[in-house]
């Protein structure tokens, strides 16, 4: 089970992400994750990636594709595996096709959390996220059960820095210009499903794991 999260920033991969990785278990890579974690320890890869992420920019597609193809090299990934946010331009996704394509294997779904713009600012100026697990919440759309607290593991949630709405806004430029052909890649490629993002996030849920099948 080789899965692809596509849509929008604010769409609800994360959130999907978590739900789709335990029911199925298969590992939930994240670049946005990754990139984070190097950052909060000031790793060089962090601190080049910070002054992109800050901006609401991508991160140079040389940087992203050897994290990715690292990480899915690691024997966790050999059942499959979940990414979300990646790959976000086209040259992204010929790497990893080309990489799966070297292990004889290939994306099985990629699946589009499809959510309309007006919705999006509202999300991502909401969103708090969980500094030990990434896990996300809304303050009214998906609280937490104690403030300020994470339901998984107790970590504490805060505003990420580039949920501004200067940056929120930049950040969907740069999603319809260079992340959006990635629809009408795997489209081509026979290989797009697409949800209604703008359910309830058990709903949309639903919607996935009838995609995906009931099992492993
Ligand atoms: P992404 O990873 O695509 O940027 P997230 O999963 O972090 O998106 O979700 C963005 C924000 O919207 C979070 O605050 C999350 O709690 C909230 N959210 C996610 N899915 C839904 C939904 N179906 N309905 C309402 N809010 C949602
Ligand atoms: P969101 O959940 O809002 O879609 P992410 O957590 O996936 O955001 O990503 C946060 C930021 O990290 C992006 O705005 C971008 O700067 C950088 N980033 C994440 N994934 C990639 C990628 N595949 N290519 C380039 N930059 C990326
Ligand atoms: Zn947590």
């Amino acid at each position: 089970m080789k899965i692809i999260l596509l849509g929008p920033p604010g769409a609800g991969k994360g959130t999907q992400a978590k739900l789709i990785s335990d029911k199925y278990s298969i590992p939930h890579i994240s670049t946005g994750d990754i990139f984070r974690k190097n950052i909060s320890e000031k790793t060089p890869l962090g601190v080049k990636a910070k002054s992109y992420i800050d901006k609401g920019q991508l991160v140079p597609d040389e940087l992203t594709i050897d994290i990715v193809n690292d990480r899915l090299k690691n024997d966790d990934c050999k059942k499959g595996f979940l990414l979300d946010g990646f790959p976000r331009t086209v040259k992204q996704a010929e790497a990893l096709d080309d990489f799966l394509n070297n292990n004889g294997s290939k994306i099985d779904t990629a699946l589009l959390i499809d959510v309309p713009e007006k919705f999006i600012l509202d999300r991502m100026t909401g969103r708090r996220v969980c500094t030990a697990c990434g896990a996300s919440y809304h303050i009214r759309f998906n609280p937490p059960k104690v403030e300020s607290k994470c339901d998984a593991c107790g970590g504490e949630l805060i505003q990420r820095k580039d949920d501004t709405e200067e940056t929120v806004k930049e950040r969907l430029t740069v999603y319809s210009n260079q992340t959006q052909p990635l629809v009408e890649y795997y489209k081509n490629n026979d290989s797009l499903s697409i949800v209604d993002g703008t359910r309830e996030i058990n709903d949309v849920f639903k919607n996935i794991s009838n995609i995906l099948g009931s099992d492993k």
